[in-house]
C-alpha cells in the first residue's frame, strides 16, 4: 500500500496543482481553495457576485441544462422542468420517498418502487447522479474560469448520515463532471477542520455541529481525537429548514391580509415574489429591527419580535433533535466542549439564541455559516496535496477495489483513498432459480467496466442451497488489514454458508501504472458512465420481463383476454429495446410494461414479484 496516496496521485502532474473543496449542498454549492499566497481558504466567487450556486437544475425545450441562480428564477414558472434537491434523491428508491411525494414538483419516476429513483424530464430520464454532475461541472467550470486553470481534483462533502451508495454516487457524479474526487469527507468534519479543530494531533474534543440550510437540518455529535473525526451520533430533520422559515412569513402576512393561502396557491407568479419577499424579509431581520415591503396593493411588515414568535416552533424542533443526538451519543450538554454553527438559516438571531441556551454556550460563528463547510473542504484538499507538512496522512488504498457484477459492471466496495485498515460488505442475490455458486471477481481499479481494470482474483462461491432468483442473500466482505492485504470472504446469510480467500491488491503494479488507470478513468468517465446506464437498464429490462414472464406463466387465470394481448406487446416493445443501444427507450418501455402489469399485479398480491428484484445481481 502507498504510504502517502498522493504521491500516486500527482506523480508527473505539475507540483502546484489545485485540488478544490466542493460543498455539493442541498439548496446551494460552492467551491473553495487554499489561496496560494495567503495560504488561507477562501471561496471561489466572480467579482461582485455571491460564492453560492443554488443547485438547481432546469431543462430547456431541447433538453440543454442551465445551473444556478439562471435556473432559480424557473421555480414557480416551470416546476416540471426545473429539478431542485437533487441531492435529496441521491442512493433513495421511490419507496424511501413515497411519504414527500408532493415536495417534488418534478417527476420522480414511481412505477418500480424498489429500484433507483430517476426523474424524468421530457422524454429523458435522468439519474440524481446526472443530475448532481451537472452542478459540479457548473462548480467546475466557474473555478477554472475564475482560476484561469483546468481543475481536476476534488474533495467533496456529504452529510455525515449518508451511506454506502449514497456516497458512491456522489463520487460518481463527481467522476462524471470530469472531477477526480480524491476524497468524500462528512460535513461536520468538515466544518470543524474550517475552526481550526482537529488540525493539531494533541486536541482532544467533543463538540456540536448545528447545520441548518435551506430544507434539512442537520445536528452531528464528533470526537475528535489524533487528528481522527469520529461521528458519535447523528440527528435532524431532512424536511427542515429555511425553506420553512419562508413559508412561515409568507402564511403570516397572507393572514394579516387576509387572503387564503390556496387563493394563491395556483397564481405562479404572485407565488413567487410573494416567497422572495418573505426570504429578504427573513435575511433583513438577521441584521434588523424591522422589514417592510408592498406586494401588490398591500403593504406587507413583520419585525423581528414577531419573526422570532412564528419560527419558535420550527427551531425548538431542531433543538429537540440535538437532545436526541446527545442522549445517543450517552452525553449531556456538559460534554460538549464547542459548538459549531454551519448553514445559512443559523445567521437568524432566534437560532443562535435557542442554540446557546440548550448547549450552555455561545456556539462559534465566526467563520461564514454558508462558505464554512466548502472552506474546510479546501483545508482537507491542502492535505492530501500534501502542502500542510505537519499534517500525516494514514495509509490509503490507491484504487478502488470491488467486485464484478451483471453486465460486467464494476461494483466498488472500497473506494480508492480510503484509509487503512478499512473494511466493507454488501449483499448481492443470484440470477437463476436454484442457482447453486456464484462467481466471485475481484478487480481494483477506476473504470466501470472490470474489462478495463485490473483483475486480482476470483473464487467459484458454491454450496448456495436451492432458492428461487433473488432470494439468497450473499454477503460479499471485504478486508484491508494494516498490511495493505485484502481478503474477500462471502456468506449466504439465509444457510450460512460460508468461504474466504486472501489478496494482495498492490503486487506488481508501478506508481506510473496506477497513475495511468487514475487518468483513464477520468478521460473515459463519460462513455464509461453512458455504457454503465445502458447495462443498468438492459438488466432491469432483462429481469422484469423474466418476472413479468413467470408472473404470467403462473396466473394466465387471473388476467382477461385484453391484459394479455397488451402485456404480451409491451413485452415485446421492451425485448426489441434491449437489442438497440438507447437506455431512455429502454427506461420508457420499462415504464410501459410496468404501467400496464401493475393493476393485475397488485390484484394477485404475489410478493415474488416485488421481492425476486431486490438486490444487485452478480
Ligand atoms: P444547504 O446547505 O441546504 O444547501 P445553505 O446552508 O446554503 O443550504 O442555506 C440556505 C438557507 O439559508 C436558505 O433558506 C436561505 O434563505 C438561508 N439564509 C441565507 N442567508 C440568510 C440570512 N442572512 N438570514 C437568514 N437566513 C439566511
Ligand atoms: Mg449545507
Amino acid at each position: 500500500m502507498a504510504k502517502i496516496g498522493i504521491n500516486i496521485a500527482t506523480g508527473s502532474l505539475q507540483q502546484a496543482e489545485i485540488i478544490v473543496g466542493i460543498d455539493l449542498g442541498t439548496t446551494n454549492s460552492l467551491v473553495a481553495i487554499i489561496h496560494p499566497e495567503s495560504k488561507l481558504p477562501v471561496a471561489l466567487k466572480e467579482f461582485n457576485s455571491s460564492s453560492l450556486v443554488p443547485s438547481i437544475v432546469h431543462f430547456d425545450a431541447l433538453g440543454n441544462a442551465i445551473v444556478g441562480e439562471e435556473a432559480r428564477n424557473f421555480l414557480e414558472s416551470d416546476p416540471a422542468n426545473t429539478i431542485f434537491s437533487a441531492k435529496r434523491l441521491m442512493g433513495k428508491s421511490y419507496q424511501d420517498l413515497v411519504n414527500h411525494a408532493s415536495f417534488f414538483t418534478y417527476k420522480v419516476i414511481d412505477t418500480d418502487v424498489d429500484s433507483l429513483v430517476k426523474v424524468q424530464v421530457g422524454d429523458q430520464f435522468y439519474s440524481p447522479i446526472d443530475l448532481s454532475s451537472l452542478i459540479l461541472k457548473e462548480l467546475k467550470n466557474r473555478a477554472e474560469h475564475i482560476l484561469k486553470t483546468p481543475v481536476t481534483k476534488a474533495v467533496i462533502t456529504v452529510p455525515a448520515y449518508f451511506n454506502d451508495a449514497q456516497r458512491q454516487a456522489t463520487r460518481d457524479a463527481g467522476k462524471l463532471a470530469g472531477l477526480d474526487v480524491l476524497r468524500i469527507i462528512n460535513e461536520p468534519t468538515a466544518a470543524s477542520l474550517a475552526y481550526g479543530m482537529g488540525l493539531n494531533k494533541e486536541e482532544e474534543k467533543t463538540i456540536a455541529v448545528y447545520d441548518l440550510g435551506g430544507g434539512t437540518f442537520d445536528i452531528s455529535i464528533l470526537k475528535i481525537a489524533g487528528g481522527i473525526f469520529e461521528v458519535l451520533s447523528t440527528n435532524g430533520d431532512t424536511y427542515l429548514g429555511g425553506d420553512d422559515f419562508d413559508r412561515a412569513i409568507m402564511q403570516y402576512w397572507l393572514q394579516q391580509i387576509g387572503i387564503d393561502f390556496h387563493a394563491v396557491n395556483n397564481d405562479k407568479a404572485q407565488l413567487q415574489s410573494l416567497r422572495l419577499l418573505a426570504e429578504a424579509a427573513k435575511k433583513t431581520l438577521s441584521t434588523e429591527e424591522l422589514f417592510s415591503a408592498n406586494w401588490n396593493d398591500y403593504s406587507v411588515s413583520i419585525n423581528r419580535i414577531t419573526l422570532h414568535e412564528i419560527l419558535q416552533p420550527l427551531v425548538k424542533k431542531t433543538i429537540d433533535c440535538c437532545a436526541k443526538a446527545l442522549s445517543d451519543a450517552a452525553l449531556s450538554v456538559l460534554d460538549i466542549e464547542a459548538v459549531i454553527m454551519v448553514g445559512g438559516s443559523t445567521r437568524v438571531g432566534l437560532v443562535k439564541e435557542m442554540v446557546a441556551n440548550f448547549f450552555q454556550q455561545e456556539p462559534n460563528i465566526s467563520v461564514n455559516p454558508d462558505e464554512v463547510v466548502a472552506l474546510g473542504a479546501a483545508i482537507q484538499a491542502d492535505i492530501l496535496a500534501g502542502n500542510n507538512k505537519d499534517f500525516l496522512l494514514l495509509d490509503i488504498t490507491p484504487l478502488s477495489l470491488g467486485i464484478e457484477t451483471m453486465g460486467g459492471l464494476m461494483d466498488v466496495l472500497i473506494p480508492r483513498n480510503a484509509k487503512i485498515p478499512n473494511k466493507a460488505s454488501r449483499q448481492y442475490t443470484t440470477q437463476k432459480d436454484g442457482q447453486a455458486s456464484m462467481r466471485i471477481s475481484v478487480f481494483q481499479g477506476e473504470r466501470d467496466l472490470v474489462k478495463d481494470n485490473r483483475k486480482l482474483a476470483e473464487f467459484n462461491f458454491t454450496g448456495i442451497p436451492g432458492m428461487p432468483a433473488g432470494m439468497p442473500k450473499v454477503e460479499v466482505g471485504f478486508l484491508i488489514n494494516a498490511d495493505g492485504i485484502l481478503s474477500v470472504s462471502a456468506k449466504e446469510l439465509r444457510s450460512g454458508v460460508e468461504q474466504a480467500i486472501e489478496v494482495k491488491p498492490q503486487y506488481g503494479l508501478t506508481d506510473d501504472e496506477v497513475e495511468k488507470m487514475l487518468l483513464d478513468s477520468i478521460t473515459h468517465a463519460k462513455e464509461d458512465m453512458t455504457v454503465r446506464a445502458l447495462v443498468e437498464a438492459r438488466t432491469e429490462g432483462a429481469q422484469i420481463l423474466e418476472v413479468t414472464e413467470k408472473f404470467i406463466a403462473k396466473n394466465t387465470a387471473l388476467l382477461t383476454q385484453q391484459e394479455l394481448v397488451e402485456t404480451a406487446s409491451a413485452m415485446q416493445n421492451l425485448q426489441m429495446a434491449l437489442t438497440l443501444e438507447d437506455k431512455n427507450l429502454i427506461q420508457s418501455k420499462i415504464e410501459a410494461l410496468n404501467e400496464i402489469s401493475r393493476p393485475f399485479a397488485e390484484r394477485a398480491m404475489d410478493a415474488a414479484v416485488g421481492g425476486a428484484l431486490k438486490g444487485k445481481v452478480i
